[in-house]
């Protein structure tokens, strides 16, 4: 069956691009130094500062969300300065092996998966001791938790130590107001809500951040070297060669956002990720990380106990050619599934996507009641119309 079905990417990134970017990506390639490219690159970082909800400058460079995560922090903690993760999956912990890596010292708050870390307990452990950083992810992909950035700026805002934010699967699909929130340090990727392919990543950098750097002792390497970086984009170029497609890419997709309305974005992030919930709570697939916590990106289900998801995710490829995530870390693997309403999906995706899990679970002999969940997504569709 699968060579008659078209292949549906439905990760929670990367995304599938949209024909319209593509074009635009397949421009030629033209100088990175040149006023042609300056013009492109002006226009994509003007309009990036929506997403981030800020008035600081925008960087693009050449890396996938990982390096701009190590940018981050080589940028921010010195070799006696010490972070405070607050860690709830998978990216909180990538967080501590990049500091670890890095030889940094970090100190962690930990919350099971799918719950958050409490503000207080973030609080109190900002009073005991002092930081260089605080690192939180904004949208964690694995579990489809959602961070309190603005609670967690609040109390961070007032201590010498950064909020540097991991908002890879959030930007762009999720609110995110960096100036207002105090959030000093934000890093993200081309591969998500952002529609492109994956390979250039994004920073955005406070003046808080820029001060706490220049009086800093981090030292960040040559490529990653932010200042270097913030030289090149007050010119409108990246200090080293651009990702000149992606860039094509990224400023076509920021044109599609506008045109949208961010606002009805956002709507459409919301409407499409709560129909999907509904869709799948209608056929035995609880939620994993429940509201008010969870994400609009990603819908991260919870497999029924004594099931494999990961029996799920090989079906719906071998049958459907549909790409959904299982959950690759150990302690986890087959309880959960995760699929993306990030990017251009629409309704239809959702629709087919619940479609194709009632038929998975039929054939695989899992309890299902034909038609509940594309009736669930249905009436979701048209409750948040
Ligand atoms: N952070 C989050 C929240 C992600 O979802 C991902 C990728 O899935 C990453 C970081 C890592 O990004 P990359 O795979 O582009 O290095």
């Amino acid at each position: 069956m699968s060579e008659q079905l078209p292949y549906r990417l439905r990760l929670p990134g990367p995304t599938p691009v949209p024909e319209r970017i593509y074009k635009a990506m397949t421009q030629p390639i033209i100088a990175h130094r040149g006023p042609e490219f300056h013009e492109v690159m002006k226009e994509a970082a003007r309009s990036a500062q929506t997403l981030f909800g800020t008035n600081n400058q925008v960087m693009f460079c050449t890396s996938s969300g990982t390096g701009v995560m190590e940018a981050a922090i080589a940028n921010v903690l010195g070799e006696d300065d010490k972070a405070l993760i607050i860690n709830n999956g998978q990216f909180g912990e990538r967080f501590a092996q990049i500091i670890e890596s890095l030889g940094r010292q970090a100190d962690q708050l930990t919350a099971p998966w799918g719950e958050a870390v409490p503000i207080d307990a973030i609080a109190a452990q900002l009073e005991m001791e002092n930081y260089r950083a605080v690192v939180a992810v904004h949208n964690e992909s694995s579990t489809g938790a959602v961070a309190d950035l603005k609670a967690i700026g609040n109390v961070v805002q007032d201590t010498p130590a950064l909020l540097v934010v991991d908002s890879v699967s959030g930007l762009g699909g999720m609110e995110m107001r960096q100036d207002e929130w105090g959030v000093d340090v934000v890093v993200s990727a081309s591969q998500k809500a952002l529609m492109c392919p994956p390979g250039a990543g994004l920073v955005c950098v406070s003046d808080k951040a820029w001060r706490v750097m220049e009086g800093g002792q981090a030292r960040p390497g040559f490529y990653w070297d932010f200042k270097r970086a913030r030289a090149a984009a007050e010119k409108n170029e990246t200090p080293y060669t651009s990702p000149i497609s992606l860039i094509f890419g990224i400023c076509e997709a920021l044109r599609m956002i506008n045109e949208e309305g961010w606002e009805n974005v956002l709507a459409r992030h919301a409407r499409l990720n709560s129909a999907m919930r509904a869709g799948g709570e209608a056929i035995g697939l609880p939620v994993f990380t429940k509201a008010p916590l969870a994400s609009n990106t990603v819908v991260v289900f919870a497999v029924p106990e004594g099931r494999d998801g990961g029996d799920v995710v090989r079906h719906m490829k071998q049958n459907f050619n549909t790409v959904i995530a299982g959950i690759r870390n150990e302690n986890m693997k087959g309880k959960l599934i995760r699929i993306g309403t990030m990017g251009g999906c629409s309704d239809t995706d959702i629709l087919t996507d619940l479609e194709y899990l009632e038929r998975t679970f039929a054939e695989l002999g899992w309890p299902v009641d034909p038609g509940a969940g594309v009736t669930a997504v249905e009436d979701g569709l048209r409750r948040a119309m």
